[in-house]
C-alpha cells in the first residue's frame, strides 16, 4: 500500500470512528479539519447520518427579532460596534416587538429569539417586562441573545420566563479574542455560559470560521469547548468582513471549512441543535442547504420588520429580506428539494 492510500484509509477509519460515536482527540479533530477536500463528502455523509439518527429529518424553526442595533461594545468584526458612526441606530418599541412575535406565532413557529447589541437602554426591568409580555400575549418559547450580562440579570430573565440563551464564545484563542473584542475576556464569556447552564437555560455557544489568525488547532479547541460545555445549541458561521470595521476587505471563502466544522460538531456532540446560519447563506446561495446536509438541523428565519432589518448590519449582504410569509414559502421550497420538511414544534434538545 502506498503512503497516500494508507493515509486515505486512516482518514476513512477516523470518520467511521466518529460516525460510531467514539470520542475524538484534539489531534484527530485537527486531522479532519486539514484532510484533503476529496474526503469532505464522506465526512458530510457521516454527519448527515448522525443528524438523522439523533434529531430526525425535520428542520427546527426559530423566528428571530433583532430589536436593537445599539451596542456599547467595539468588536472588530461587527458592523454594530460602537465606533461605527455610519450605521443608523434603532430600537424597536415593546409593541413593535410583540407585533413581530405575533407574526411568528401566526406562522405556527413555536419559538422566538430576541437578539440585540449590548444595549444598556434595555435594563433588567425592561427586558423582564418584555419577556413577560411575549409569554402572556403569544405563549412563544423565548430565547435571548443579548450578550454578556450579570448572573443576577440572567436569573431575573429566567424567572420572567426566558428559556434559552445564545452566547457564542466566538473563538477559543485568547490572543485572537483579546484582539477582536477590546476590553473583553474569554474567561468572562465562558463564565456567562456556565452561569446560564447552571440556571437551567438551554444554552447555545459557537464560533466564527475564517477569522484572521485562526488555525486548525484553534478550530479544534472551539469544537472541544462546545463539547465540554455540553451546549444544547451550536451557532457555527463564517466570518464576513464588514466595510466599516477594522477588518474591512479580509476575504473569506470558508464555506467548505465552515461545513466541516458543522459536521465535526455534529459527530462529537451527537444530539445538539445546530443552525444552518444566515451567514452561510450570505456567503454562498447554497450555503444553508449544504450545512443542512452536513449535520445542521435548525434554521432561524428573520422576522425583524424590513425597515429595521436592513439596519441590523452585523455583516454585509444579509439575505432573507421580504415578508415573513414570503420567507417561509421560500424555505419550504428549498428544503423540500433535499427531502426535508419543517417542524412546527418546540424542538428542545432530546437528552
Ligand atoms: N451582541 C450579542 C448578539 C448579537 S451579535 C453578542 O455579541 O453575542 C450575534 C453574532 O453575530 C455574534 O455572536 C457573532 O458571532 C456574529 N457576528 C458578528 N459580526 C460578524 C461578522 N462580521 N461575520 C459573521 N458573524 C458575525
Ligand atoms: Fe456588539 Fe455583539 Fe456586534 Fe460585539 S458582536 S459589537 S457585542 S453586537
Amino acid at each position: 500500500m502506498t503512503s497516500l492510500s494508507k493515509s486515505a484509509t486512516n482518514i476513512e477509519n477516523l470518520i467511521g470512528k466518529a460516525r460510531e460515536g467514539n470520542d475524538l482527540s484534539r489531534a484527530e479533530i485537527i486531522q479532519l479539519l486539514q484532510m484533503p477536500e476529496d474526503h469532505s463528502p464522506a465526512l458530510f455523509t457521516a454527519a448527515d447520518d448522525v443528524r438523522k439518527e439523533q434529531v430526525g429529518d425535520e428542520i427546527f424553526l426559530r423566528g428571530i427579532i433583532e430589536f436593537s442595533n445599539y451596542c456599547e461594545r467595539n468588536c472588530l468584526y461587527c458592523g454594530l460596534r460602537c465606533a461605527n458612526a455610519k450605521i443608523s441606530r434603532y430600537r424597536m418599541t415593546a409593541d413593535e416587538i410583540i407585533a413581530a412575535a405575533q407574526q411568528i406565532k401566526n406562522l405556527r413557529i413555536p419559538t422566538v429569539v430576541l437578539q440585540s447589541g449590548e444595549d444598556s437602554f434595555f435594563s433588567t426591568e425592561i427586558i423582564c417586562n418584555l419577556i413577560e409580555r411575549v409569554r402572556a400575549e403569544t405563549g412563544l418559547i423565548i430565547t435571548l441573545s443579548l450578550g454578556e450580562r450579570s448572573l443576577a440579570d440572567y436569573q431575573a430573565f429566567a424567572q420572567a420566563g426566558a428559556n434559552r440563551y445564545l452566547l457564542k464564545h466566538e473563538t477559543a484563542s485568547r490572543d485572537i479574542y483579546n484582539y477582536l473584542r477590546p476590553g473583553c475576556k474569554l474567561e468572562s464569556r465562558l463564565q456567562c455560559l456556565f452561569n446560564l447552564k447552571k440556571l437551567g437555560f438551554e444554552t447555545g455557544t459557537g464560533n466564527m470560521v475564517g477569522l484572521p489568525g485562526q488555525t486548525p488547532e484553534i478550530l479544534a479547541d472551539d469544537l472541544l469547548i462546545m463539547k465540554k460545555l455540553d451546549a444544547d445549541m451550536l451557532g457555527i458561521g463564517p466570518f464576513i468582513a464588514h466595510p466599516e470595521t477594522p477588518l474591512a476587505g479580509i476575504d473569506n471563502d470558508a464555506l467548505e471549512l465552515t461545513c466541516r466544522v458543522v459536521a465535526i460538531a455534529r459527530l462529537i456532540t451527537r444530539n445538539t441543535n445546530i443552525p444552518a446560519t444566515t451567514a452561510l447563506s450570505t456567503l454562498h446561495p447554497q450555503g444553508r442547504i449544504q450545512a443542512l446536509q452536513a449535520g445542521a438541523n435548525v434554521v432561524m428565519p428573520d422576522f425583524t420588520p424590513d425597515i429595521y432589518k436592513i439596519r441590523y448590519d452585523i455583516y454585509p449582504g444579509r439575505t432573507d429580506v421580504g415578508s415573513a410569509a414570503e420567507i417561509m414559502v421560500k424555505l419550504e421550497k428549498d428544503f423540500a428539494s433535499i427531502g426535508r420538511s419543517l417542524l412546527y414544534s418546540a424542538g428542545y434538545r432530546k437528552k
